[in-house]
């Protein structure tokens, strides 16, 4: 078998030659080698997306193989428990699961899995003011912004774009007028609904924060149709978490798939033919070749786009690779000898704040103290700001922020960790969500099935678990009905 090496590989790639057949590694050969059956597939990702297909897949009696880059499963689902004491754990990636997270909850009731109920915002503290929320809302306080509902946090934009709404008969036969928002911006149609600068200010806090971009990056459409269905986050979102941690979902997927599993291997080019794929991945700075019939790929397209592709690949697919929009998003995971924020006078432990940090809470509820972990979710401009930061600037600048909630904390501060998940090579964004020009069309086309090469991940489905489970059991679907037509 011929070796190369990766300068000579990607001088190669790069003069747009032909790479010679290589294949190093006894895996890769073995399942290259065996024999052409169609049920054959290779797997390129072990996120949740990546992961579920393969658990189905192998359970229809797929000859799998499943390649990821990191030495772990789960990609963006992430617990972090070596940087704590006494137990103390902290989700760095996926959170929540919500209510109507059919699938994920399905799959935690079959590894015997525990949701436990998370609680909802108790405090806000917004333009160095502070509401405890129950008062709040019980007596419809305003917040100090203009063209603010009483006693309402999130959804203060609702009033704005009722006229849009109201053009709405049926969601699968949308009006021109409607049609044509996908070409505008959240900020954009609120100027033009003549709204106050203040309402998309909070926007930016409420909801932008969970889609992780700013206001001028909204895409219009989605979010009329979003209060359409009413399907926003929102103060009165049903969440939920995995007790002792969400890693034990995908960890639970990857025992299932201990001989098909394969870490530490990161795909650097793709060339699809009419019936094979090539794939090359670097293992130990060396490059391999696999080959397969049929190909998933369940990476991030933030990250594939920079991945070589080659083959005839449609270019309204290419411009979707190269353009579907990511956001930013940081978290902090910060902890505390003691739990000063259960002290009477707290403001409480689940605060919405327009600082640096953004969301602020108590995450260790299932642990028992008296050290505690606050997390922060932080997105958009702040997550950036954070980002660019030295990892001690950013605990130093949390380490302040925390202290002008909680005048208390300083004294109970033993340190802390962040993840920002624009600078992981595997990841180099938040999630996906849709720009402006890219809503009526590129959901359907990031999971448009290409020949051999199927497509799975919360791009193609929804930015959550249980879009990227949903998108792993719709590719096992498709390779099934491909293959047993
Ligand atoms: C900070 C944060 C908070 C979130 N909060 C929530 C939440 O509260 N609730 C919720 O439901 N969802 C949340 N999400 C979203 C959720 O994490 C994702 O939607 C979901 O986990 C994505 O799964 P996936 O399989 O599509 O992608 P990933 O999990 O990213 O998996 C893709 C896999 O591909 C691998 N890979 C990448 N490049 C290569 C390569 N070149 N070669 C080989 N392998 C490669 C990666 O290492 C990774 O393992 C959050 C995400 C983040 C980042």
């Amino acid at each position: 078998m011929k070796k190369i090496s990766r300068r000579q590989f990607l001088t190669q790639a790069g003069n747009g030659l032909a790479v010679a057949a290589a294949v190093s590694g006894a895996t890769a050969r073995a399942f290259s080698a065996a024999p052409q059956s169609e049920k054959k597939v290779l797997i390129i990702g072990a996120g949740l997306a990546g992961l579920t297909c393969a658990y189905e897949l192998k359970r229809s009696g797929f000859d799998v193989m499943l390649i990821e880059a990191r030495v772990r499963p789960g990609g963006r689902v992430r617990t972090y428990r070596d940087p704590f004491a006494d137990g103390l754990y902290a989700e760095m990636g996926a959170e929540y699961v919500d209510a109507s997270d059919r699938n994920v909850r399905k799959y935690c009731r079959q590894f015997n899995l525990t949701v436990l109920t998370a609680k909802q915002y108790d405090g806000i503290y917004l333009r160095n003011r502070r509401w405890a929320m129950s008062n709040f809302k019980t007596n419809g306080l305003k917040l100090p912004y203009e063209g603010v509902m009483p006693g309402k946090l999130f959804n203060n934009e609702r009033e704005y774009i009722q006229p849009w709404l109201d053009m709405i008969e049926d969601i699968n036969n949308l009006p021109r007028e409607v049609l044509a928002l996908d070409n505008l911006s959240m900020a954009q149609l609120m100027r033009k609904a003549k709204a106050p600068k203040d309402i998309v200010d909070l926007y930016n806090y409420t909801n932008a924060t969970e889609s992780t971009i700013r206001p001028d990056e909204v895409n219009a459409l989605g979010f009329v149709l979003g209060h359409y269905r009413a399907a926003g986050f929102s103060e009165d979102t049903n969440e939920g978490r995995i007790l002792g941690g969400n890693d034990q979902l995908p960890k639970r997927f990857a025992k299932e798939l201990t001989d098909q599993l394969y870490y530490g291997r990161t795909v650097k080019r793709i060339s699809v033919h009419s019936n094979e794929a090539e794939v090359w991945y670097e293992e130990a700075g060396r490059l391999t070749l696999i080959t397969s019939p049929r190909l998933v790929i369940a990476m991030p397209f933030s990250v594939l786009r920079k991945t070589q592709l080659q083959g005839k690949i449609p270019a309204d697919k290419v411009k979707c690779i190269r353009e579907l929009q990511y956001g930013h998003v940081l978290k902090l995971a910060m902890q505390f000898k003691k739990r000063f924020w259960d002290e009477p006078g707290s403001l409480g432990q689940r605060i919405f704040t327009d600082t640096l940090l953004r969301r602020v809470y108590h995450f260790s509820i299932d642990q028992p103290g008296p050290r505690g972990i606050l997390l922060s979710f932080t997105s958009g401009d702040d997550a950036r700001k954070l980002g660019q930061m030295k990892e001690s600037q950013r605990m130093d600048r949390a380490r302040q922020k925390i202290n002008q909630i909680w005048s208390e904390s300083d004294s109970h501060w033993e340190g802390g960790v962040s993840k920002y998940w624009n600078e992981d090579p595997f990841t180099q964004g938040s999630y996906s969500s849709l720009g402006v020009g890219q809503a009526k069309t590129f959901r359907a086309l990031a999971a448009r099935q290409e020949g051999i090469i199927h497509f799975a991940g919360e791009h193609t489905s929804g930015a959550s678990m249980e879009g990227a489970i949903a998108s792993g059991l719709r590719v096992s679907g498709e390779v099934k009905q491909s293959v047993d037509g």
